[in-house]
């Protein structure tokens, strides 16, 4: 049986499991979830978190190198961030469409919720622009910070190709690294569909259906933007830009949007991804090294997509009126939120302080999406990571074609 099917099946027993024993058998879910579900959940999840941060310094260090000159590196980039920026935006349209749409907020329902919410500061934009440079590489390796990571990877993938024959040692070694990482991974999957289920299984059985209750449209809303932005964003770029069946691209890319799905987290995905976009749609490995691992950490569509779709639904329930200057703004500030979101489980509903404050909502009102956060927290996550893998295969094609009309100009030359 092929991967696609186990993990399809384990996403499925998942659901069906944990949400069954939350209604029928909560009392053996506690001791099955301890014991069972959440240690085969988080041991597979452990396997690919300790591949990520090596995996993004090897392989951007070689697509870096690879691509030779610093121009072809900076055309890439800025078509990555124009693409992650436009994708973004369309997304939050999508959003604030269907909030605007479905109504799903009511004034009073305020009352309702026991939970509390304690914001914290969104961090300055500048700071985090001037964050990217790190200040010691190797703290930054040792924390995990991504953007960071990235820049130091760059700057050396840099060097390693300026150098030339000097390095290439180094460069050896970092392929050879990379290599390694990858054969990791591939083990690692071995253990996805068990993983899936166990980590699906445990969220779903501590989360339940009880908990939607009256926010059961605002679920809704959320879930339908998702879906639409899917099928009209990126199956439109890779039907009509890409010249790709996004059936296809579905059926393999699958289980990374399952994995995603089970561990809420672009970031833990991230070996998963790029090896399935390079290896079942194929990507090339210069542009999945460089596009994916930028996408995990500053492109998060299903986010932008709950902050929209949260945003209207808590000026509801304040009784607020958005203006269309508020709307703009929320399309920037979501905009921003979503570079600044880390692919890590939670952080979107942090974020979404910093957009309700632009506008001058109370940030209180998060805790009116707090119950039912940790199960959009899932599906946005499938769509995060879609969002990347979908600009890597759309950046990769028109990489080929330009390559492709490179050659045959300088042969009729
Ligand atoms: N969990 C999301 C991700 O990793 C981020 C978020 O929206 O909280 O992509």
């Amino acid at each position: 049986m092929s991967l696609t099917k186990k993990i399809i099946i384990a996403l499925v027993l998942g659901i069906l499991v944990g949400l069954g024993m939350n209604k029928f058998a909560p009392d053996l879910f506690v001791p099955i979830d301890t014991y069972v579900f959440t240690p085969v959940g988080q041991l597979f999840l452990r396997l690919i978190m300790m591949l990520v941060v090596p995996l993004v310094l090897f392989s951007i260090i070689l697509g870096t190198a690879g691509l030779g000159d610093p121009k072809k590196l900076g055309k890439l980039g800025s078509k990555t961030v124009g693409f992650y920026l436009l994708t973004t935006m369309i997304a939050l349209v999508i959003g604030l469409s269907i909030a605007y749409v479905l109504q799903p907020g009511e004034p009073g329902l305020m009352g309702t919720v026991e939970e509390e919410f304690e914001a914290t500061e969104a961090p300055p934009v500048m700071e985090t622009i001037l964050n990217i440079i790190p200040r010691n590489p190797i703290e930054a390796l040792a924390s995990g910070q991504m953007l960071q990571i990235i820049a130091f990877a760059v700057l050396v993938g840099l060097a390693l190709g300026r150098l030339g024959e000097k390095t290439s040692g180094i460069l050896k070694l970092v392929e050879q690294g990379n290599e390694v990482m990858m054969y990791l991974v591939s083990l690692a999957m071995k253990l996805a569909p068990y993983g899936a289920f166990g980590l699906i299984a445990s969220a779903l059985g501590k989360l339940g259906f009880d908990a939607l209750g009256s926010m059961a449209m605002y679920v809704i809303a959320v879930l339908l933007a998702l879906l639409l932005h899917a099928v009209i964003t990126y199956g439109g770029f890779l039907a009509f830009v890409a010249k790709r069946n996004p059936l296809e691209f579905l059926r393999n890319f699958f289980p990374a949007m399952a994995l995603a799905f089970g561990t809420s987290s672009s970031s833990a995905v991230l070996p998963v991804s790029m090896k399935t976009a390079q290896e079942k749609l194929g990507v090339s490995k210069p542009v999945s090294s460089f596009v994916q691992p930028l996408g995990a950490t500053i492109n998060m569509d299903g986010t932008a997509i709950m902050q929209a779709v949260a945003t209207v639904f808590i000026a509801q329930v304040y009784a607020q009126q958005l203006s269309m200057g508020d709307l703009l703004t929320v399309v920037l500030t979501a905009t921003l939120a979503s570079i600044g979101t880390a692919g890590v489980p939670g952080v979107g509903l942090i974020m979404l302080a910093m957009v309700l404050q632009s506008i001058g909502l109370p940030v209180e009102g998060i805790a009116l999406v707090l119950a039912v956060d940790r199960i959009l927290d899932m599906s946005r996550t499938a769509i995060n990571i879609t969002g990347d893998a979908t600009c890597a295969v759309v950046i990769d094609e028109s990489e080929k074609r330009s390559k492709a009309k490179a050659a045959s100009t300088s042969a009729s030359a």
